[in-house]
């Protein structure tokens, strides 16, 4: 098997990355394959599961025509400026381009030491690759935006994290690995023409509609902002909380990156955190778009020096851009929002519907899955009561309700148009963490069964699935996972 690597990073200026192979592991193990991934990426998934394939997804084979790098990028963690991040624990095969014509890097995530490990070991777990595996394709069956996940082995050998723990390696896919953290290297650096390198490459790579505009950078960024936009807006209508959105972990292609302590919310509430290290709750669910355009200023701030060659010019052109996320947030958020509720029509005071329910729902602290779910099955009844029995006490909810009907009856739509896009709107299936921790400590035992499963039931997650009900279920007091770890 000779899969066709392409290596356009590899061929940027020495700078950007440090070259160096995966270090090999003990006795490689194959844990899970993506086969209809394999397929779209035009890789043989035959070959992927056989012993040279699991050699290579364990970096103890570098295939013919790879160029395994680490990516070089900095980044605000928390707020605070780190000038030399990088790929700590990842290794870069390579890029293929797979069966629709795009460019897709292939990474190894967990593969050895690098010069950018720092204090790190430059592995990883079981425990956090499964997450990750289970998590992004969770996402991307959602329709959102995701790095993808092709495999996961087990090393054979220990990891140690707090105890000893099997060492994994995940295959991560991505549109490519280029972060906002990547930009501010080096315009932190001053190093102006690796930053018109770094940006031609990603306009070649993911907007190469712009290569002929008078504006090229501006509206790079104009794009990147749309982007966050449109990915934040659909991470708030799933109750998606990333958990750690520094601007390492902004990805310029507009895909959800970086797996760590991410979780789903069960209860609704907008202040909800559950990072182990996020004490502040800087990365609140209810903060993620304030946080984005955050990033996104850090971002235009980067590219000012190719912005205009007047400082000050180049400045107000940063700032005009980055001042309209809030408006594009705005737009893709509530347009979320309105198919959630099974408005196809736009009215003034829908805004004002949308949020008294988060508010009603906030306050009652019900389940966000399944309240909208629920409102999908109360609109195909035409009986508010699936949704009611979301509310301990429904006295905000029945008033909301009737206003709701009320919108409804305004619309031409057929009822049973509107069921049909709801459904589409809102998942009766996301990762919930209880289950998502149960699948992954079975798997440390050596038992994949309800990781197998969980995968299955949220490869389809806007089908209703009787027969998994109970991994629709939100967690019982006893079984709530109060805190979610990065794994690192
Ligand atoms: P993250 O929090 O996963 O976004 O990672 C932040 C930085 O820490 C990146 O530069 C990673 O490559 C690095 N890193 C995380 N875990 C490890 C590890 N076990 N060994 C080396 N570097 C790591
Ligand atoms: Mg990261």
């Amino acid at each position: 098997m000779t899969i066709a690597f392409e290596n356009t990073y590899a061929r940027l200026p020495g700078q950007f990355y440090v070259k160096l192979p995966p270090t090999p592991v003990a006795t490689p193990e194959l844990v899970k394959l993506n086969t209809a991934l394999a397929g779209e990426l035009g890789l043989d998934a035959n070959w992927l599961a056989s012993p040279a394939g699991v050699e290579m997804l364990a970096g103890n084979a570098v295939p013919d025509g790879a160029e395994p790098i680490a990516m070089a990028y900095a980044g605000h963690q928390f707020g605070n400026w780190v000038p030399q991040l990088g790929d700590g624990r990842a290794i870069l095969l390579g890029e293929v381009v797979d069966r629709h014509g795009e460019r897709r890097d292939i990474q190894l995530k967990g593969a050895g030491r690098t010069p950018f490990s720092r204090m790190g070991d430059g592995r990883a777990w079981l425990g956090p690759v499964l997450r990750e595996y289970i998590v992004s394709e969770a996402m991307a069956a959602l329709g959102i935006a995701t790095t993808r996940s092709l495999a996961a082995v087990t090393t054979g050998e220990t990891v140690y994290r707090e105890r000893a723990r099997p060492g994994a390696i995940l295959t991560r896919v991505a549109r490519s690995h280029v972060r906002v953290g990547t930009f501010q290297f080096f315009a932190a650096r001053g190093d102006v023409e690796a930053l018109r390198a770094l940006a031609e490459h990603v306009i070649a790579r993911h907007d190469p509609d712009l290569t002929g505009s008078a504006t090229p950078y501006r509206d790079l960024l104009q794009r990147v902002v749309r982007r966050q936009a449109a990915l934040v807006a659909q991470w708030q209508n799933v109750g998606f909380i990333h958990g750690v959105m520094n601007t390492d972990n902004m990805s310029i292609a507009g895909e959800t990156i970086d797996y760590g302590p991410c979780a789903f919310m069960d209860r609704f509430h907008p202040g909800q955190v559950y990072s182990s290290v996020d004490h502040g709750g800087r990365y609140a669910y209810g903060n993620q778009p304030r946080v984005a355009h955050w990033n996104l200023a850090c971002f235009a701030q980067a590219l000012v020096p190719l912005l205009d060659a007047d400082d000050d010019a180049a400045v107000a052109v940063a700032q005009e851009v980055v001042d309209t996320f809030p408006t594009h947030f705005a737009e893709a958020h509530f347009a979320g929002l309105r198919a959630k509720l099974g408005l196809s029509e736009a009215h003034d005071d829908d805004d004002a519907l949308a949020r008294d329910l988060l508010q009603a729902m906030a306050e009652a602290g019900a389940d966000f899955t399944n309240t909208f779910r629920a409102l999908t099955e109360a609109a195909a009844a035409d009986d508010p009561a699936p949704a009611r029995a979301q509310f301990e006490d429904p006295t905000a909810f029945d008033e909301w309700a009737e206003r709701w009907r009320r919108r409804l009856a305004a619309e031409a739509t057929a009822p049973a148009d509107r069921v049909r896009e709801m459904r589409c709107a809102n998942p009766a299936f996301v990762p919930r963490n209880h289950r998502v921790e149960a699948a992954l400590a079975a798997a440390e035992e050596g038992d994949l069964a309800p990781f197998e499963r969980l995968l299955a039931v949220l490869g389809r997650p806007f089908d209703d699935q009787p027969g998994a009900a109970d991994l629709a279920a939100p967690p019982r007091p006893d079984e709530e996972v109060e805190a979610t770890f990065c794994g690192t």
